[in-house]
C-alpha cells in the first residue's frame, strides 16, 4: 500500500459492525466481561482501547514495525523508552537534540544511573570511538532540531550490527511520508505525535513503533505499567490528522523549499540551515534516506535585535513553540526549546541569539515570504 493510502486506510476497522467510516471514539475506562475468564480482548483502556488501537496500527503500518504504543506526548514517550536501561548503561545521542530530550537524559536518566554522551552521530569515526561495553544504544534525531544536522541511518546501523546496541530514531521531523527508519535498520522509531502527524496544533500525542516482535513486548509491558497512555479523543483527533498527512507534508515542504531559496537573498540573513538546499551537507545523504526534506528551516540573523524585531513584527506567521501543524510557527530556540541546554553547549552546536526557526506550515508561500519581508524591514 503506498503511504498516501495508508495514510487513510490502514487503521480501518473491518470488524466493527455499523460501516462508521471514521473510528468511533471508545470513551470507556473499563470493559465488560462476558463471564469469568471471558475477556471481549479488551479489560481497561490502558492496557487496551479500540479507538488508540486503530491510530497505533496506523503507525505501525506507516513505519513498517511490527507494533506501535500511543503515547499522551512525545516526552512520555521517550520518558518510557528510557525505563529498558538500567543503572550503568550508556548511551550515545546526536549532539543537537530536541531540548526537551536533552532535559529528561540529564536530569532524570542520569539520576536513574543512565549516562548518556552526545556527539555527531555522523562522524562514524568518533561514534565507534566512543562505543564501550556497557553502551545500549545509540539515540539519532535526523534532520536535528534546530540545526538541521543529517544522520546516515544505515552507515550507523551498519556500525552496530552484531553488537547488543539498540539503534532509536526520532522521526518526528520527517515523519514516515518522507523517512522509514526502521527499513534502514532502526530498531525503535519515536515520534511526537503532537507535530507533524497530528498537523493541527490542537493535541499533544507521541507515539514509539519496535521494528521487532520482542522488543515490541517489552516496550507493551512497560507502557502499560507506567501508564502515560493516549486518550481515546486525542487518539480520534491524531487518526484525523494522519488522514491529510501526505499533502500536508508536500505543501509544507514546498513552502519550505521557496522560503529558504528566497532568505538566501536577504540581506539581514546570515544563513539558512535546509536540508533541501544545494550546499546543505546533509543533502546527499537526506536523498539517500528520505524521500523529503521537510518543512523546518532554521536562520541566521545579522544581529540579535533583527531576530527580537522578526519575531515582534511577524503577523501571519505566529511567535509560538512547537512545530509540524498547518500554522507557520516562529521559535527563538536559545529563548524557547532550548533554554534549558548549558549555554555553553548552546553556543558551540549554533544555537545562538541570532538564530531562529520556523515551522513552515501550508499557507500560501507567497503570503508566508511577504509577511518575513515586512518583518526583515529595517
Ligand atoms: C516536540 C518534540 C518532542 C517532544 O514531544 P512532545 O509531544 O512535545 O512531548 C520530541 N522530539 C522532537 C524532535 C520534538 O520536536
Amino acid at each position: 500500500m503506498n503511504p498516501e493510502t495508508a495514510c487513510i486506510h490502514a487503521s480501518r476497522d473491518t470488524t466493527h459492525s455499523t460501516g462508521a467510516v471514521c473510528a468511533p471514539i471508545y470513551q470507556s475506562a473499563t470493559f465488560a466481561h462476558l463471564g469469568v475468564g471471558r475477556s471481549t480482548g479488551y479489560d481497561y483502556s490502558r492496557l487496551q482501547n479500540p479507538t488508540r488501537e486503530q491510530v497505533e496500527r496506523t503507525l505501525a503500518a506507516l513505519e513498517g514495525g511490527a507494533d506501535a504504543m500511543a503515547f499522551a506526548t512525545g516526552m512520555a514517550a521517550t520518558a518510557c523508552l528510557m525505563e529498558l536501561f538500567n543503572p550503568g548503561d550508556h548511551l550515545i545521542a546526536s549532539d543537537d537534540l530536541y531540548g526537551g530530550t536533552v532535559r529528561l537524559f540529564d536530569r532524570v536518566s542520569a539520576k536513574n544511573g543512565v549516562c548518556v554522551d552526545y556527539l555527531d552521530t555522523n562522524d562514524l569515526q568518533a561514534l565507534a570511538a566512543r562505543i564501550t561495553p556497557s553502551t545500549r544504544a545509540v539515540f539519532v534525531e535526523t534532520p536535528t532540531n534546530p540545526m538541521m544536522h543529517v544522520t546516515d541511518i544505515a552507515a550507523v546501523k551498519a556500525l552496530l550490527t552484531g553488537r547488543d546496541i539498540l539503534l532509536i530514531v526520532d522521526n518526528t521531523f520527517l515523519t514516515p511520508y518522507f523517512c522509514r527508519p526502521i527499513s534502514l535498520g532502526a530498531d525503535v522509531v519515536l515520534h511526537s505525535g503532537t507535530k507533524y502527524l497530528g498537523g493541527h496544533n490542537d493535541t499533544l500525542a507521541g507515539f514509539l513503533v519496535a521494528a521487532q516482535a520482542g522488543l515490541a513486548e517489552k516496550l507493551r509491558f512497560l507502557y502499560k505499567t507506567t501508564g502515560a497512555v493516549l486518550s481515546p479523543f486525542d487518539s480520534y483527533l491524531v487518526l484525523r490528522g494522519i488522514k491529510t498527512l501526505a499533502i500536508r507534508m508536500r505543501q509544507s515542504q514546498a513552502n519550505a523549499q521557496a522560503i529558504a531559496q528566497w532568505m538566501l537573498g536577504q540581506k539581514k540573513i546570515r544563513r539558512v540551515h535546509y536540508v533541501g538546499l544545494p550546499d546543505h551537507p546533509g543533502i546527499a545523504v537526506s536523498r539517500r534516506q528520505a524521500t523529503g526534506f521537510g518543512g523546518m528551516i532554521s536562520f541566521e540573523t545579522d544581529a540579535p535585535e533583527t531576530a527580537l524585531r522578526v519575531l515582534e513584527r511577524v503577523k501571519l506567521i505566529l511567535f509560538a513553540e512547537s512545530l509540524g501543524g498547518v500554522e507557520t510557527l516562529i521559535t527563538y530556540p536559545a529563548m524557547q526549546t532550548h533554554a534549558d541546554v548549558p549555554a555553553e553547549r548552546r553556543e558551540t552546536q549554533g544555537i545562538t541569539d541570532r538564530l531562529l526557526r520556523l515551522s513552515v506550515g501550508i499557507e500560501a508561500a507567497e503570503d508566508l515570504i511577504a509577511d518575513l519581508a515586512q518583518a526583515l524591514e529595517d
